[in-house]
Order: C-alpha cells, then structure tokens, then sequence
C-alpha cells in the first residue's frame, strides 16, 4: 500500500465515487450499473503500474487504453510539455501558419514510417483520423475522375473508432444500432478469424479464403464504386484477432488488382507494438493510407493523424486545391512536442528492438505453456499483443454461450487480483507497455494463470463445463 496523492485523499473514495456517478457520463459504458457498483478511482501510475484511491497496486497489461506504450511518467515527455506549454501553447495550422512541433514531428513521422509516406493530416484522435481517411478517399478519386468511387469496404468485428464515420467503418452491429448507421456507401466482409471461422482448413489455406471475401465484395459492389479497404493489421478492440501469414498478402494483391486505395489503421498496432515500427510491415501490405493515434504521444496528450502516401500526395498536391477539412487541433504545438520527444525515445531506448527480438519472443514463449490450461483454446501473441481464447471444448473449438459472460468472470478476477486485462466477450487480451521487462512478464503471468484458475473454480461450481 503506498500513499495516495494529495488529490485523492481530499475526499473518501465513496465520495469520488458518487460525485463521478452523478456528474460523468463514461464512454461505453452503462451508467446505471456503474453506479451501482462505483468506478474504480485510479489516482497514480509509474512505470507499468496503476494505483487506485484505496493504494491498491495494479500492473496494467493494457497499457492504458493500449496507448500508454513508453509507459507512465516519462520524464522527458512530461518536460517536452511544459516547455512547450510555457513558449506557445497553442496556434492553428489554417491561416497559412505553422508551429515548430508540428513541422518537426511530420518530418519525424515522414522518417519513421514506410518509405511511400511523407506526408501527414493531423487530428486528434483515431476517430477523427478514420474520418479524415473517408473525406480523403473521396476526394481523390473526384480528382482522378472517377467520383463514383465512394465505396469503402471495412471488416465486421473491426475498430475504426466511435464518430459517425468512425463507427461506420467498424463492423459492430451493436453501435451501428444506436444514431443510423452506418453511413451511405460503406459495407463490411466477415473478419480473418480462424479459431471460429477456420472450420478444417489450415490457417494458411483459411487466410486466403478470408482474403477473397474483399474480391468478392468488390465484384458484387463493382469494382469502378470502390475506393478503398480499410482494415487494422491485427483487429485489437476485436479482441485481438491476428490473421494468418497468408491473409494480408493477399489482401494487397487484390487492392492492386483492381486499383483500389489501401488503408491501414495504424491506431493500435503502430508505434511498435507488433515488433516493427508499424503493423502493416509486419503483417506484408504496402498502405497508401495509415491512420494512427494512441502510441504516438503514448496517450500523454491527445493526438492522431493520417499518413498519406506518395500516390495519394501527389494527386491532392497536385490538382487538389484546397481540402475543406481540418480541426481547430489539427498539429497542436503541445501534442506534437510531446510525440517527437517520444519518437525519440524509442529510438534511444531501442524500444521497437526490444519487442521485436526479446520481450515479443519472450511473451509468445509463455503464451504457449498457457495452452495445456483447460479453459484456453487458444492463446496467441504478436509482439506485445495478445488473447486467450476462452473455450467450453477445446477439441471442437466449442464456445461457451455468451450469455455466461465467463470472460467477465475472469476479467474481474483480473481487477480482483491486481492485473488490467480485458474481456472481448470470452477473449482475454493483453497489450502490455512496450517497457516492459521479462521479469515484469513472469509476473503477469503468474497473475494471468492464477485468474485463469480462479475462473476454471468458478465454471466448475457452477457446473457449465
Ligand atoms: N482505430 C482503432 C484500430 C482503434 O483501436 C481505436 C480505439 N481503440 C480507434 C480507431 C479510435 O480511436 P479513438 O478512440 O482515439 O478515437
């Protein structure tokens, strides 16, 4: 138990509690139940750790919102800010200005990405970023001369964020049912996900197949309607879905095919979370546009934006006069300081290396002595990303009805024991900080075997296995 910061000890944790459950509304969240139960008040982090109000310590295997990469409490992430909040804390990019931290960062961008990027589109999260993808698409095929390419196919059970045009692109049922959606002229194809959809085929065989579900959408729209596919390398709000080797190869060779714009929403799986700076190199596409946020500023401060390649570029550049679209935030000096001073870092800390060839490996290694656990029917990683696989039968690859909710089950005994890890339905994940050390693996290992048991009890007495 360490000591709470002076904030939290102004009142009592019940009191926190009823004054957030009167006043703020969560994301995604059901307010009346919240209420009941009260939120967790987290009042500290350091390093890959989190305190709550009642100084319990708590590893965080999320990293945040799988954002907070180069971990809490950078010292020189928390400089670049207020340096830069104290020179000039704000100014707009529209009135034919700049600011020093947006132009360094683009350029740093520029040099970090793949080599067809050198430009970028600022926002402020992924949403907007994913919204900024929709205009942008559009637009250039007005400008190739082909408007009628408006069609944009996405991917059921993919995360593209929660604006109109954000949870349009992501393939849930359930948010498009609240507010209309999606909007006119995007369609989705069913996700790579072979544990449930792989039937006898191997994963190899499996990812082609699911990767001829784009050329099919695109015969049945027309290829002349479509602009773009837009997908996550690996779906992470999904529930950490990693398709197999074979799918976005596949997936590249029929944007090529039929000339259609690729877009790699970057949000999660970049800034090195898969092993390579983005997730597209390590899953083998070559995007013309990647979206990002989260890891850029490792969520210090809000920033996203949109990598445009040369092919893209060029045309807006080009023929495009101006673009009607932007944000009052659009290359905020602030959020921009910040992402540089953490672009650096990873690179003097090597960070992208460290998954990549030790910590990566590492935790795959200790996934697979998961898979003798009888409650997992599969338990896969990629670089710092992973999910367990909660299953009724493992030889039929048999899921428990959802209505059980035993990924609820084990997500609370996660919280219970001092472990964050997130339930997608029956789909436990993980996406631990990028800092993290093996011994820091050991330890939320020991910490995911021991809720895993903790939920095997409780499917037992409960009699559903
Ligand atoms: N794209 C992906 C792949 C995401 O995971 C998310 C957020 N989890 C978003 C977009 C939306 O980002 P934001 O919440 O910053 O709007």
């Amino acid at each position: 138990v360490i000591q709470a910061p002076a904030q939290a000890t102004r009142r009592s944790t019940r009191e926190w509690q009823q004054a957030d459950a009167a006043h703020f509304l969560h994301p995604f969240t059901d307010t009346a139940a919240l209420a009941k139960k009260g939120a967790r008040i987290i009042t500290k982090a350091e390093n890959i750790y989190l305190w709550d109000s009642e100084g319990h310590k708590i590893l965080d295997g999320m990293s945040g919102l799988w954002c907070v990469n180069t971990g809490y409490s950078q010292p020189s992430l928390i400089e670049a800010a207020n340096r830069q909040m104290k020179e000039l804390p704000y100014y707009n990019a529209f009135f034919q200005t700049s600011t020093i931290p947006a132009i360094e960062l683009a350029e740093l961008l520029a040099q970090v990405t793949p080599p067809q990027f050198k430009h970028v589109f600022y926002g402020t999260s992924g949403s907007e970023s994913n919204d900024t993808v929709v205009r942008l698409v559009r637009h250039y095929w007005a400008l190739q001369g082909q408007p009628e390419r408006q069609v944009i196919i996405a991917r059921k059970n993919g995360y593209h964020g929660s604006t109109m045009a954000g949870a349009s692109l992501s393939g849930m049922a359930y948010m498009h049912a609240q507010g209309g959606l999606p909007i006119p002229n995007i369609t989705h194809i069913q996700q790579p996900f072979w544990y449930e959809l792989g039937g006898d085929m191997s994963p190899d065989e499996f990812g082609k197949v699911a990767a001829g579900w784009l050329e099919e959408r695109i015969l049945e729209v027309g290829p002349e309607k479509v602009a773009a596919f837009i997908g996550e390398p690996i779906q992470g709000a999904g529930g950490v879905i990693i398709p197999p080797k074979t799918y976005w190869p596949e997936i590249q060779r029929i944007c090529d095919k039929y000339g259609i714009l690729l877009v790699s929403d970057e949000v999660i799986c970049g800034f090195g979370r898969t092993g390579n700076w983005f997730g597209c190199e390590t899953m083998g596409s070559k995007p013309d546009l990647m979206t990002f946020a989260k890891g850029v500023t490792a969520g210090y401060v809000p920033l996203g934006g949109v990598m445009v390649s040369d092919r893209v570029a060029d045309v807006l550049i080009e023929k495009g006069g101006e673009f009607e679209h932007g944000y009052t935030y659009s290359g905020h000096p602030v959020a921009c300081a910040v992402a540089v001073a953490n672009i650096k870092l990873m690179q003097q800390q090597k960070l992208v290396e460290h998954v990549r060839d030790d910590v990566g490996p590492y935790l795959a290694q200790q996934f697979e002595t998961l898979r003798d656990h009888p409650l997992v029917g599969e338990a896969v990683s990629c670089g710092l990303m992973g999910a367990i696989q909660l299953v009724k039968d493992k030889a039929t690859r048999q899921f428990f009805p959802s209505s059980l909710e035993v990924g609820m089950v084990c997500r609370g005994h996660c919280f219970g024991n001092g472990l964050v890890m997130r339930a997608v339905g029956d789909r436990m994940v993980i996406a631990p900080p990028l800092i993290i050390t093996r011994a820091q693996i050991d330890e939320m290992m020991t910490l995911i075997r021991r809720c895993l048991d903790l939920t095997l009890a409780d499917v037992k007495a409960k009699g559903w296995l």
